[in-house]
């Protein structure tokens, strides 16, 4: 049987999407997402070797969100190396991203940089570097993306005003010692990196390193070493996708982040990246339209990890 072209695949894939339109409901305790209309979906697809094929919405930007974390984190592990790790844990977490309980538990260690507590943590790990940690990942996401990106001040203000369960993270994590900055100073970064906007083709393009062993095609230039690739791409299978990661991988089986926006990233290993974006979210917090295109694309074309 001749194998499908990735402009077929992901026409084929739109198709197959359809009827998971109004499943979901756009993240809303983030007033200003609440309003992106629930039927956009775009899908990117950026191979290693330079192919980009694109549908939908595609260069629509959406916002990032808990897909930025990524980028934190990426830059926090380059430039402190395993330090990170001692004040963050690598385990899934079975927990909502904005649990707070299993942090008191736990003595405010987070258990992975990619729930909230942990990216707050991270985020409170750039501030030792710089002033500005929000622009430090949209200038490091536009490096890698090859194009100047923005932050939405209207999503970011609208997320600092109802960012509550945050501010207690933060202080329970202040009170542990586990942050070191002011908490409301590192919860204000957070609330603007999270809004940083990317449309699917950016993000595809940012994420290739992850595909690469950590060589940016679209940059030219190494972003991590080899190992470090391998390990975020291993936080991301374990720890990418909220509480629900375990479904997530039975159903894909590829390395991928999440995020409120409705953004899902996935990793092809030595292959591609894939982006989807649709912004009704299951109870999770996940893309439900995204997810089932995700395991529609890996099921068309046999890419998969596992
Ligand atoms: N800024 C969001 C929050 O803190 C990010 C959540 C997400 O995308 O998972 O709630």
């Amino acid at each position: 049987m001749k194998a499908l072209s990735i402009p077929d695949v992901l026409a084929e894939v739109a198709v197959l999407v359809r009827p998971h339109f109004g499943k979901g409901r756009p993240a809303d305790y983030i007033p200003e997402l609440a309003d992106v209309p629930g039927g956009k979906f775009g899908m990117a697809v950026r191979t290693v070797a330079g192919e980009e094929h694109v549908i939908g919405d595609a260069d629509e930007p959406f916002s990032a969100q808990s897909i930025t974390k990524v980028f934190s984190l990426g830059l926090a592990l380059n430039r402190m190396g395993d330090e990170v790790w001692t004040r963050v844990g690598k385990e899934p977490s079975g927990t909502p991203f904005n649990h707070l309980a299993l942090l008191e538990a736990e003595r405010g260690v987070p258990r992975n940089p990619f729930i909230n507590a942990g990216a707050l943590a991270v985020t409170d790990m750039l501030l030792d570097w710089t002033a500005d940690p929000a622009a430090l990942v949209r200038d490091f996401a536009g490096f890698l993306s090859d194009q100047a990106l923005v932050i939405d001040e209207a999503v970011a203000a609208s997320e600092l005003a109802h960012a509550h369960q945050n501010r207690a993270i933060a202080n329970l994590m202040r009170g542990h010692g586990t942050i070191t900055h002011d908490p409301l100073d590192v919860v204000a970064a957070y609330c603007r990196q999270c809004a940083l906007s990317m449309s699917c083709r950016q993000m595809s393009r940012a994420f290739l390193p992850l595909a690469a062993g950590g060589f940016s095609p679209v940059a030219q230039e190494t972003i991590f070493p080899d190992r470090l690739t391998r390990r975020l791409n291993a936080l991301l299978m374990t720890c990418g996708i909220y509480d629900s990661v375990g479904s997530f991988a039975y159903r894909v089986g590829l390395p991928a982040k999440s995020g409120v926006g409705g953004g899902i990233v996935a990793v092809v290993p030595g292959k591609a990246v894939v982006t989807v974006w649709s912004p009704e979210l299951d109870r999770f917090g996940t893309s439900v339209v995204g997810t089932a295109a995700l395991e529609a694309f890996a099921q068309l074309t046999s890419c998969s990890v596992l």
